[in-house]
């Protein structure tokens, strides 16, 4: 029998390895710009495979034969102990208990408050890499080892990972660190999904992006934006209106701006982005309204889908 003209079926084929992962931090500490290292800059819409996860998913990324699947954690407040810090918490850590692994951000050589704060969100048990980013801003190295010994003094770490989020080949050894903490399952998602959050959240997020990008730094974490009305019309025009809830009069006016320009930008800009990723025109209309200590309302909360 001729062995090399009937080969054997491939069985030795590494199996599919998919899991969730979470990455968290405190603010600042690079982790949208270290998600979009992993899983590309932009968004795109895709369908899902299967209904999988009553989760957020921010991206997935397929390399060989493991799948990595972001989920969404929404921002930490770790300043003031309110409701809406407190349901943030218990929203962080019902995601972290469902993830396989959590990648745990933040600025090598540096640790404060509001990182321990998230540190003691962590779940015990939950494999969690330590991922100290920014690596190219630290200018004496020497001191970078007896600061990961104190590293792992403070929580058991799976993995101790120095990388700089803006450099290509730390993301890919992040990775190849990451992917033996993947389940071996088969995979959620098509090889080339991107993410599959959907347009109401989307659009939400686009017009928030551009509130705090055109608005800088000075409106706080509390300001939120719901969505009104999303109604897709037969010609695929979309009509959307949203509500930016702040907590204060000086907040609206801030978010307005002067002869309503600054709010007209904020529209525009969210406008054309949503025009472009959804492939279709978009009615945008939004509006700011003051709901002064909302952010200590827990039905509210509930009823802004924060739960
Ligand atoms: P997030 O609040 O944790 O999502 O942080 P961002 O991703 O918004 O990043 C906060 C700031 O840190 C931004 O100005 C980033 O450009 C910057 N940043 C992120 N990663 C790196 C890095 O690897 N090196 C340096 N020097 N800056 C970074």
């Amino acid at each position: 029998m001729n062995d090399a003209a009937n080969p054997a079926p491939q069985t030795d084929q590494p199996p599919q390895r998919c899991g969730l992962i979470a990455i968290v931090g405190r603010p600042n500490v690079g982790k949208s710009t270290l998600l979009n290292a992993l899983v590309g800059q932009k968004i795109s819409i895709t369908s899902r495979k299967a209904q999988t996860t009553r989760h957020r998913i921010t991206g997935v990324r397929t390399l060989g034969e493991s799948q990595f699947v972001f989920v969404d954690t929404p921002g930490f407040q770790t300043r003031h102990g309110t409701a809406l810090n407190r349901s943030l918490n218990r929203t962080v850590q019902g995601v972290l208990a469902d993830v396989d692994v959590v990648l745990f951000v933040v600025e090598a050589g540096r640790f404060n408050l509001d990182d321990a704060k998230v540190l003691a969100l962590l779940p015990p048990g939950k494999p969690a890499v330590l991922v100290a980013n920014k690596l190219d801003a630290v200018t004496r190295r020497q001191e970078m080892l007896p600061w990961l010994k104190s590293m792992q003094e403070r929580h058991p770490f799976a993995e101790f990972v120095p990388i700089s989020a803006r450099k290509t080949d730390d993301v890919e050894r992040l990775f190849k660190i990451v992917a033996p903490y993947l389940p071996e399952q088969p995979w959620l998602y098509e090889p080339d999904a991107l993410t599959d959050r959907s347009e109401r959240f989307l659009a939400a997020e686009l017009i928030r992006e551009k509130l705090f990008r055109l608005t800088g730094d000075e409106l706080p974490y509390s300001v939120t934006v719901v969505l009104d009305k999303f109604e897709e019309e037969q010609s695929g025009l979309r009509r959307i209106a949203a509500t930016i809830v702040v907590e204060r009069e000086a907040h609206k006016g801030m978010i307005i701006g002067e002869g309503g320009h600054q709010l007209k930008r904020i529209a525009s800009e969210a406008r054309q982005e949503l025009e472009r990723l959804l492939e279709a025109k978009v009615f945008l209309e939004i509006w700011v309204k003051v709901r002064s200590g909302w952010a200590d309302d827990e039905a509210h909360l509930r009823s802004y889908g924060y739960e």
